[in-house]
């Protein structure tokens, strides 16, 4: 692993010496923990991580963070992810990740002041209300309506695909206030608190049986009129910014997660005697090779925030690469369990999608979940087509696609 500069090594030290001094001395991650277990060591390194400023280290301490540079920020996730700690709970890539970041870009001086504190504390757990039955990857076609009534927005509509809204007590919500306006521009993004009789969150079981996602449905739900981040009727801006972080947040630490992976996969095909079998070990080494690039394009992402450039489109390349390489992976896991993955037995993986936890022991169950977790991946922080498109379009320059809505190649009537 790559440091940086002096300050960087010296931050990394700082941080190993964290680690050594705040976890078992034969710690080998969360895998060999039981579902609740989990739960709870996740909730009390939230707090320790919290009480030492590691928690959204790069915000500034007037808000609750510790005013680190992104560098520090990137080697911190090293360094958790190299353990196979988390850097939060399952709620903080929605809390910290994504709405932590749009509202220091985007809210106004109260609202930093008042959500950053309350969600490092964990008063404010959040989730994300983009996606609707009808609205996915033409997410500006949304449906669901926020109107002005005095001091408070009145929400309805439905939203779905909610993932760990069972677990949020706020939501942000991309509202249509004005239907008049041409499809992007009448979006405001509202932030909703999830207590209240007007939401109802229900649960989606996915395909390995886990509750990760749910429906949301609003009818009549309040929140006052200042809850709206970036401005009324600029919520597509906002949302993109949000959409950034979703997809490439993680781009530094990807190569370390899906290296340990790889290696736990190698163990499995040693025990299974798969190892010497050429098409595998071709599959492993094209494996391999992709965790690297991985790697160095985390690299690049560091090198660029050194320049002061935060995430743009170029975060769809970090999306479809790890999605991708997980489907392909996780196939590859098929064929080394074998005739196991047909009644598999053991220990399920933590999560019903992405990659199980650091220290797992082999199990034909834990990676037949992971098969089917990877499958979404392609899906979920917008298709892989749609990140094609992004990266075509607003990465490499090239002409837009035809719009169904407005017909081909009519610019003017782009918003
Ligand atoms: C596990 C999981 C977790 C999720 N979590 C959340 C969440 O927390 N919050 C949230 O708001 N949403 C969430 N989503 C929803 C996710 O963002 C959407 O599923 C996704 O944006 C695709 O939308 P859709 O499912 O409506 O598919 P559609 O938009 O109906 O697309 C169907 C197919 O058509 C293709 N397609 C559509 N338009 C184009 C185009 N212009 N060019 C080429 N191909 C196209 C798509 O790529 C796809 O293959 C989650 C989804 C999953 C699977």
């Amino acid at each position: 692993m790559e440091d940086y500069s002096p300050e960087a090594v010296k931050f990394r030290a700082k941080v190993k010496t964290f680690l050594s001094e705040n976890l078992p001395t034969d710690w080998n991650g969360m895998g060999n923990f039981t579902k609740e277990q989990r739960a709870t060591f996740v909730q009390d390194w939230r707090k320790i991580l919290a009480d030492n400023q590691l928690l959204a280290v790069a915000w500034a301490p007037a808000y609750g963070g510790a005013g680190l540079s992104q560098l520090e920020r990137t080697i911190l996730a090293e360094e958790l992810a190299a353990v196979g700690v988390p850097s939060g709970s399952d709620n903080d890539p929605f809390s910290i990740g994504m709405i932590g970041h749009t509202i220091i870009e985007w809210g106004t001086e109260e609202q930093k002041q008042h959500y950053l504190p309350r969600i490092l504390d964990g008063t404010d757990v959040w989730c994300q209300g983009y996606s609707e039955p009808n609205s996915g990857s033409d997410l500006a076609s949304l449906a669901t309506r926020a109107d002005l009534d005095g001091d408070e927005w009145v929400i309805n509509g439905q939203k779905i695909w909610t993932s760990q809204g069972h677990n949020a007590n706020w939501i942000f919500v991309l509202c249509r206030t004005d239907p008049t306006a041409v499809k992007h521009a009448g979006i405001s993004f509202v932030l909703c608190p999830i207590d209240q009789p007007g939401v109802e969150v229900r649960p989606i079981v996915n395909a390995s049986g886990h509750h990760d996602f749910n429906e949301v449905f609003f009818s009549d739900a309040r929140t006052s009129k200042e809850n709206v981040l970036g401005g009324v009727h600029n919520g597509w801006a906002v949302a993109n910014t949000l959409l950034a972080y979703e997809r490439g947040d993680d781009s530094t630490t990807n190569g370390i997660r899906y290296g340990d992976e790889w290696t736990r996969l190698i163990g499995a095909a040693k025990q299974n005697d798969k190892i010497s079998n050429p098409v595998m070990r071709q599959r492993f080494a094209a494996a391999y090779t992709t965790t690297q690039i991985m790697r160095f394009m985390g690299l690049q992402t560091v090198a660029r925030s050194l320049q002061g450039y935060s995430q743009g489109p170029e975060s769809s390349l970090n999306k479809i690469l790890w999605s991708e390489h997980h489907q392909r992976f996780t196939e590859l896991a098929m064929d080394v369990v074998g005739m196991d993955a047909t009644a598999p037995s053991g220990r399920d993986s933590a999560t019903g999608v992405g990659v199980d936890d650091i220290g797992s022991p082999y199990s034909s169950q834990a990676w037949v979940t992971n098969f089917i977790g990877a499958r979404p991946g392609s899906i979920y922080s917008g298709s892989n087509e749609i990140q094609r498109n992004i990266v075509g379009e607003r990465v490499l320059g090239l002409p837009k696609e035809p719009r169904a809505d407005i017909g081909p190649w009519n610019e003017t009537k782009r918003s």
